[in-house]
């Protein structure tokens, strides 16, 4: 479950996070979501670069959310950057 308390702080501020202690680097989202997701250069661990804007674009995030494997990745917080 992602705790938005624990977002990676490269996580730009938005409704789409990374909790930085769930994920475990599979590279499944930045590899898939690449204009969402990247790898973090500091500790290996993804982060959300863009947040998505449009449907079609929050619908891909979902898609990554829902194939992260440890959910990591959490939506819906957008109060706390
Ligand atoms: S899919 Fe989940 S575990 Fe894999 S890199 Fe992305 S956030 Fe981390």
């Amino acid at each position: 479950m992602p705790d938005p308390t624990q977002r990676h702080p490269e996580n730009v501020h938005g409704q789409f996070y990374v909790d930085s202690e769930e994920c475990i680097a599979c590279t499944r989202c930045f590899e898939e979501a690449s204009e969402f997701f990247r790898e973090s250069e500091e500790d290996g661990s993804a982060f959300v670069h863009t947040q998505p804007k449009t449907a079609d674009e929050i619908a891909r995030a979902e898609e990554a959310l829902d194939e992260c494997p440890v959910e990591a990745i959490g939506q819906g917080e957008s109060s706390i950057s």
